[in-house]
């Protein structure tokens, strides 16, 4: 170095300079890269198995293999093709570090004697045969299987639909001799070039760093061994200078975010899951720091089921505490759309899992990459067993920057978790120096804490971390002007930052993504089947809790795990929201049938078991079944034989039942069922005020003496009148064409991501439709029901079909809806111009409810141009309100007074038929007076969504005509949930909460002998001192707003 001339340096030239010593695209010829590799070897003993399906790998070894050559192409998309590569390595390389180097522009797996040993992919082409070559290792058979999909699927562009013949060339299989001793230089160089790229110019680290590479660059530019061991020294030198106290630390985690479908179908997310995990685990032996964080439990039962061998490896790693399970759920769900009870359920499957394979618990819940995250969910997670959160995904935001990264997070019943966003903003980080220094610099809570963290390792796809990522976190452990790094575990880092956390700020309420709003919408008929077999689940666990209690009937709880197992795994953050591929959207509705069938035949079999029936003896009866903890009253459609069943069996004998022949030919009848139980077919004491309907002045006028509703030709509804209050619900603007049930259309553009944006830019393109292709006309009259239709086209291949319906009794004006829908870029929205004043629009969501404004004062507030709910949305000023019900919608938006719900859209990537076709959907209005909440808008929203359940069944031999098993005496506990115990066949398991947001008592009265309760969390574990008293099957009940309580009920002692 002494003999080095010294020169003024230009910064670009020096910079540049270092670049292109270490680029794998320039001057290899002389640089360092091409000294990477020594001697190279092509392989030539490659011969493939031809075309199969995703096989294990003892049937791919039994097939015939052909010769294959280099160069080849293989495919189509979704393909797989096994090769058989034979290896004989020369003796001259015995001694040294020799890779097998493979790239067939793929994923791919290789493997030797049924050992899954690493994944292949354009991150990962290198596979180490032996890092000191011996005489005994001259000679290797592997087994190669590749799959004709790229990390990413198989898209033209990242998020393009998969295009079905794409072919994959295997372009590279060789043997080479890898030099280390460059391999480590070129890691040196690298971070010099990040810090001296990424440090200000204050910064004397800055400059530190670019002179010693380019002094290494000087010594190492002939290519000798002593050359580079003095190039070292150097690099060394810096490294070694070690950071001040004062550093904050930066927790480097390694991991694998894989997306359970997304642009691939499930199917291939299990080789995804063994590709990323061999190739993760391998890098442990050679990186005793490095720890592996993993979240989704259903990812582990699939690798345990598929590849047994490799599963036995990860335990040992789980139980070394370095193959780390996180997250404590199924999968990583979507954070806005599933129920209540499925966010309960995929914590209850998550964590016995985890429980049950590891003994671990898991104590953070892990959502990295989730489209915003319910403030219901703190409650949740803690009644679990966990306190902590990690994600990062509110840095997409496009509008407001969160102000936190380490913070309290509280839920809507104040219950608080400790929670972190890696300010990296990633869950895929390549641990660069960048990456690092940003995990300080971008940190919002400099001074209330001095630890971060890092998440490392290729993602989406699966990857996972790899050598180079392992070998900058080792030289910037603890390096002057560079954060401290350790590799540590969630439990590590939030030890620590809870040991800080009297510092920290509280965000209270929903985590709300300023972005990917679309998914609220998006593949409409998955929401729609998620919506009703989360009903459908409840009706079926509630009929059979009553048969073990009633009955003695043995629970099918096997059957329930796997429908449940099935529903979650749909809910998946790229399946329900509607962002993967047409594929996987085919695979998401076939589990939802096979749910549906197997709900259907055990409700069945549920219901006849419930009413003791007795085949072929005597007459039939009509059961109904309320599977809600209220009493109800309702029309219902009774079709096929059940109608003559209401009909009296002589003249001369009159029947109480309010029952009516509608158009079709079914009867109706107005029956009353009480609360969690059942009746044989009764009906109300009062005979009901008929509902009318007649065309007046172009106007369709429905009445049922509780609304009047004001129905135009078009179907819009210029006044709903409600009568306790003479109040319309509508607010008329003819001028901007502003009805009740204007439907509108918008252009639905997104900057980037087709399925998942809406932008606030569509507000500006709203066009009501109002072409009549056939005008309101009265389809129904029948005095319990009476109904009108109509026909919208909303374009030359799409259209409307509306029936408007209003039954006696009824508070909600229903609207069945039909839509042809064959659009492109376009959002069908249904507007309600409300008579109402308020500043904030409340909407249901998982166990309780939000308030949102309707007013854009800040960029917080109007970021919020379109919102998730649940099964309604309310806008209520002092006295009066309206609300909007649904049945299978989750998208809306309230601006002003006007409410809207977002019904289609028509996204085309990356599902270019994203919801073409046919869709049937239902919703309604209820004006109101008082509040919501005294309008029992929670309940009628239930009872919208959940039909009455009713079956002729011969021959009842039921002890009483009518039964309530359970009642809650006040209408703000709602009993969510009945279902066995999960480890008790003797006791069941009610869950109930708070709804409307205050402090409520009340009782909880069963007429089941239950003989204990006790209360436990959503795990069912117990809490031993929380025994609660039954007096004559009533117990006593105080609930803190929004507060969720599991209770464990035994008929013996617990
Ligand atoms: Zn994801």
């Amino acid at each position: 170095m002494d003999s080095l001339p010294v020169t003024n340096k230009n910064w670009r030239t020096t910079f540049e300079r270092i670049e292109k010593f270490i680029s794998n695209t320039y001057f290899t010829d002389v640089n360092l890269y091409g000294r990477l590799y020594g001697e190279r070897q092509s392989v030539d003993d490659i011969s493939t198995s031809g075309q199969t399906g995703r096989i294990s790998y003892e049937t791919a070894i039994g097939l015939e293999y052909k010769r294959a050559t280099i160069g080849q192409s293989f495919g189509p998309t979704w393909a797989t093709h096994w090769f058989l590569i034979c290896i004989n390595i020369p003796t001259e390389w015995i001694g040294k570090e020799v890779h097998l180097i493979w790239n067939s522009n793929s994923e791919a797996m290789i493997w030797k004697n049924g050992v899954a040993l690493q994944g292949f992919n354009n991150d990962r082409n290198d596979f180490i045969i032996s890092k000191q070559l011996r005489e005994d290792q001259l000679s290797h058979t592997f087994h190669i299987e590749m799959a004709c999909n790229s990390m990413s699927g198989a898209g033209d562009h990242f998020i393009g639909p998969p295009k079905p013949d794409k072919m994959f060339t295997l372009s590279t299989c060789q043997i080479a001799i890898f030099n280390r001793q460059v391999y480590h230089l070129i890691q040196d160089l690298d971070i010099f070039l990040c810090i001296a790229k990424e440090l200000s110019e204050d910064n004397p680290r800055k400059y530190q760093a670019l002179y010693t590479a380019n002094e290494m660059i000087n010594l190492s530019r002939n290519h000798e061994s002593t050359g580079y061991s003095k190039a070292h020294s150097l690099s060394s030198e810096f490294f070694n200078q070690h950071n001040g106290d004062s550093q904050l630390t930066v927790h480097a985690m390694g991991h694998a975010h894989i997306d359970t479908a997304w642009l691939w179908q499930y199917d291939e997310t299990k080789r995804k899951c063994a590709r990323s995990w061999a190739s993760s685990i391998q890098l442990m032996d050679s990186y005793p720091e490095y720890k592996f964080v993993c979240s989704q439990a259903q990812q582990y039962e699939w690798v345990k089921d598929s590849y047994p061998e490799l599963y036995q490896r990860i335990s040992k790693f789980v139980d070394d505490g370095r193959f780390i399970p996180v997250g404590g759920t199924w999968v990583e769900m979507d954070g806005n759309l599933p129920s209540g009870e499925a966010f309960v359920r995929q914590f209850i499957y998550g964590q016995r899992f985890f429980q049950k394979e590891f003994g671990i618990k898991c104590k953070e819940f892990w959502l990295p990459d989730t489209f915003g995250y319910s403030a219901q969910l703190p409650q949740i997670m803690s009644s679990a067993g966990i306190e902590r959160f990690l994600t990062q995904k509110l840095s997409w935001g496009l509008i407001n920057k969160f102000p936190h990264h380490t913070f309290w997070w509280e839920g809507i019943d104040g219950t608080k978790c400790l929670t972190h966003f890696p300010p990296a903003d990633s869950y895929g980080t390549s641990a660069t120096a960048a990456d690092v220094l940003n995990s300080v610099g971008k940190l919002k809570d400099k001074g209330r804490t001095k630890n971060t963290v890092l998440l490392f390792g290729f993602g989406d796809g699966g990857g996972g971390p790899t050598e180079d990522m392992l070998e900058r976190l080792d030289r910037l452990k603890d390096v002057d002007g560079i954060p401290k790094i350790s590799q540590s575990t969630p439990d590590q880092f939030f030890d620590v930052i809870e040991k800080e956390s009297s510092n920290l700020c509280r965000w209270i309420g929903e985590l709300y993504l300023e972005l990917h709003q679309g998914t609220f919408t998006t593949q409409a008929m998955l929401k729609k089947k998620n919506r009703k077999l989360e009903f459908m689940m409840h009706n079926i666990e509630f009929i059979y809790s009553m048969l073990v209690a009633v009955n003695d009937i043995k629970y099918p709880s096997m059957q329930l795990d796997n429908m449940w197992k099935k529903l979650l795994i749909n809910q998946f953050h790229d399946v329900l929201p509607g962002s993967c591929i047409e594929l996987v959207i085919q695979d998401a509705l076939k589990l939802y049938d096979e749910i549906e069938t197997e709900g259907n035949s055990l409700l069945q079999l549920g219901i006849k078991a419930l009413t003791r029936h007795k085949d072929n003896e005597g007459e039939k009866e009509i059961f109904i079944i309320n599977t809600h903890c209220w009493d109800r009253s309702e029309v219902v459609t009774l079709s096929g034989d059940i109608f003559k069943l209401t009909q009296p069996k002589n003249k001369k004998q009159k029947t109480d039942i309010k029952t009516a022949l509608n158009s079709c030919g079914e009867t109706l009848a107005l029956v009353e069922v009480p609360s969690m139980g059942y009746s044989i077919l009764q009906s109300p004491e009062d005979k009901p005020i008929p509902c009318t309907v007649k065309i007046e002045d172009e106007f369709a006028i429905m009445d049922n003496g509780l609304l009047t509703a004001y129905i135009d030709r078009t179907g819009r509804v210029c006044k709903l009148l409600h009568k306790r209050t003479g109040r319309n619900a509508f607010k008329e603007d003819a001028s901007e064409a502003f009805y009740g049930n204007q439907f509108v259309l918008f252009d639905d553009v997104p900057l980037y991501w087709d399925a998942w944006d809406v932008m606030d830019y569509h507000l500006e393109t709203r066009s009501p439709i109002t072409n009549i292709k056939a005008q309101t006309s009265i389809t129904e009259d029948c005095g319990l029901r009476c109904a009108v239709s109509y026909k919208l086209a909303i374009s030359e291949k799409s259209w409307i079909k509306q029936d408007i319906v209003l039954d006696a009794c009824a508070n909600n004006l229903v609207f069945n809806t039909q839509v042809e829908w064959h659009e492109s870029h376009k959002l069908l929205k249904v507007e309600f111009p409300l008579d109402v004043r308020t500043l904030n629009a409340t909407y249901e969501i998982q166990f309780g409810h939000v308030q949102r404004p309707t007013h854009g004062n800040t960029s917080w507030d109007w970021a919020k141009y379109e919102v998730v709910g649940h099964k309604w949305a309310d806008m209520s000023e002092f006295g009066f309100g309206v609300s909007l019900l649904n049945d299978c919608k989750y998208g809306f938006s309230a601006k002003d007074n006007v409410l809207s719900m977002s019904l289609l859209r028509s996204s085309k990537s990356p599902d270019a038929n994203a919801d073409m076709g046919t869709h049937h959907f239902n919703y309604s209005v209820r004006p109101h007076t008082g509040t919501f909440q005294e309008a029992r808008v929670v309940q009628a929203a239930y009872d919208f969504n959940n039909p009455l359940q009713v079956m002729a069944v011969k021959s009842p031999t039921l002890d009483a005509k009518i039964m309530s098993y359970f009642k809650v005496s006040n209408p703000a506990i709602i009993l969510d949930t009945i279902k066995k115990a999960e480890d008790r066949d003797d006791a069941l398991v009610v869950r109930l909460y708070e709804a409307y947001g205050g402090h409520s008592t009340g009782f909880l009265i069963t007429s089941l002998p239950f003989q204990h309760a006790i209360r436990c969390n959503i795990l069912e574990e117990l809490k031993p001192t929380e025994t609660i008293d039954i007096n004559n099957g009533t117990i006593q009940l105080h609930m803190n707003p929004f507060q969720i309580i599991s209770l464990i009920l035994s008929f013996d002692l617990i």
